[in-house]
C-alpha cells in the first residue's frame, strides 16, 4: 500500500563543529530564525551546543526536514556537518519545541561518568542518539521568546 509522502515523518540527527566561537549572539540569531521558520514548517527539535560542537535533532515531514538540512549543511557558521542518524518515526520526541536549545556541558560529572570517551564522529548513530538523550536529560532546555 502506498503512503502519501507528506505523511511520512522522519527524525534526523547531525553533529557539526562550530566554525568560530559559540557566542550568545550567534545562538540567539540561529534560534530566532529557526523558531520562526520551523513553526511555519511544522518542524520540531532541539539544538545542543557547547564545547565547540553542535548537535541538532530535526523532526517533521520528510521533504521539509531534508530541505532544511540542505540549508543548514551549507551554513558557514559551522563545518564538518555529518548525519549520524536518520529514521522514519511514528511519534516525535520534541513535539513541544519548534527548536529548543540545550547548552552541553560535557564537563558535567554525570555525563563524564556515563560517557568518558564521547566522540560523536566515530560512534554509531543509534548510540549517539541515546547519548544525546542522556546529555539532554543532564542539560537545561531553554525556550527563547517567539520571534
Ligand atoms: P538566508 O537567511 O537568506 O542566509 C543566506 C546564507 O547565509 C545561508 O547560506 C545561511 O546559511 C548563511 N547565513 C545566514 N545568517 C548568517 C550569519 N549570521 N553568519 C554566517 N552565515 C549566515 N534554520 C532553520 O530554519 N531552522 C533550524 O532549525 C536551523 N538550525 C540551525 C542550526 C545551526 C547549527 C546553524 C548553524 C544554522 C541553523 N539554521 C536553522 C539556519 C540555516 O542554516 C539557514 O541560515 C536558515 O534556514 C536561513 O536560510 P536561507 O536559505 O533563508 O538563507
Amino acid at each position: 500500500m502506498r503512503v502519501p509522502s507528506h505523511s511520512i515523518n522522519v527524525r534526523l540527527l547531525y553533529v557539526s563543529r562550530a566554525a568560530g566561537p559559540q557566542t550568545t549572539t550567534m545562538t540567539t540569531s540561529i534560534l530566532a530564525h529557526a523558531k520562526a521558520n520551523n513553526a511555519q514548517q511544522g518542524i520540531t527539535g532541539v539544538l545542543c551546543q557547547g564545547q565547540g560542537f553542535f548537535f541538532q535533532v530535526i523532526e517533521g515531514q520528510r521533504s521539509r526536514v531534508n530541505a532544511l538540512f540542505r540549508r543548514i549543511a551549507v551554513d558557514a557558521r559551522h563545518k564538518d556537518v555529518e548525519v549520524l542518524h536518520y529514521e522514519e518515526i511514528q511519534e516525535r520526541l520534541f513535539g513541544q519545541w519548534s527548536m529548543a536549545l540545550v547548552h552541553l556541558s560535557v564537563d558535567d560529572p554525570m555525563v563524564r561518568l556515563q560517557h568518558p570517551d564521547f566522540d560523536p564522529y566515530s560512534a554509531s548513530g543509534p548510540q549517539v542518539m541515546h547519548q544525546v538523550m542522556d546529555l539532554l536529560a543532564a542539560g537545561q532546555p531553554i525556550e527563547l521568546p517567539r520571534a
